[in-house]
């Protein structure tokens, strides 16, 4: 099968390398230089370049990539991009050459208005829209739209394995647990982070199994997280919007 790897970029961005048989694709490079040496160490090839979004520590290694492997990008249809890609929108499917994986194409817009996800063979790789018990702040889109795509996300089989853009899982459950103190899987995975983070692993990749019982943006009709949001109108998008400005200012 193939292998994936997590090449840690920057503060705590995650770049994905997934590779077989020599051939190899990346997720988000934020940084060429940290890919370009796992390319260079373990002698693979770069085929594809997938980007979940426009900003810049997903896309700043991009240029340098292309010029020195000849990938090919793909990157969401609804954003803007200086380098050369194949737009990809919902329902798109993606044939990565010399990989025997397909993966599809969501519309996940919240964090930004054409932010994509892609799925396949078990594997969330999900950029800035969910996190490790956590999600993505609303840069652009709206708290009804960051919430219907967490929802779409949350109907993928639950042993999705999920692969995120950053390492922020410790944060985001720390946030967690000031809303549910006592939530005993809440609890359990706190300390199962802690451990993966005191060896230097990382908290990913997740399963959709985890983030349904932990994480409470997936939680919002539940009535613990009702009642800790504080929030007037008790539909599950108005609780959204009230912990994710919780969260910022947490
Ligand atoms: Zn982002
Ligand atoms: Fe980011």
């Amino acid at each position: 099968m193939f292998e994936i790897i997590p090449i840690l970029a920057f503060e705590d961005n995650y770049i994905w390398l997934l590779h077989q048989h020599g051939h190899a694709l990346v997720v988000d490079p934020g940084d060429a230089h940290p890919v370009l040496e796992v390319l260079d160490a373990r002698g693979l090839q770069l085929h594809a370049i997938l980007v979940t979004h426009h900003h810049r520590d997903h896309t700043g290694g991009v240029e340098e990539l292309i010029q020195v492997t000849s990938a090919q990008v793909f990157a969401p249809a609804k954003e803007q991009f200086s380098f050369p890609h194949h737009p990809v929108t919902a329902g798109d499917r993606l044939d990565i050459p010399g990989i025997t994986l397909s993966l599809s194409v969501l519309d996940v817009p919240g964090h930004t208005v054409g932010h994509v996800a892609y799925y396949g063979d078990g594997m969330l790789f999900s950029g800035d829209t969910l996190f490790g018990a956590g999600c993505g702040r609303l840069f652009e889109g709206t708290p009804g739209q960051m919430y219907s795509s967490l929802q779409q996300l949350a109907q993928l089989p639950v042993d999705t394995s999920v692969y995120c853009g950053h390492e922020y899982t410790e944060r985001n459950l720390a946030f967690a647990l000031s809303l549910e103190p006592h939530h005993e899987a809440l609890l359990s995975r706190r300390e199962a982070t802690a451990a993966l983070r005191a060896q230097g692993l990382p908290s990913l990749p997740s399963s959709m199994a985890l983030e349904l019982a932990t994480n409470p943006f997936l939680r919002c009709h539940e009535p613990g997280i009702i009642a800790a949001s504080k929030s007037a109108a008790t539909d599950p998008v108005s609780v959204f919007a009230a912990i994710r400005e919780m969260r910022n200012h947490f």
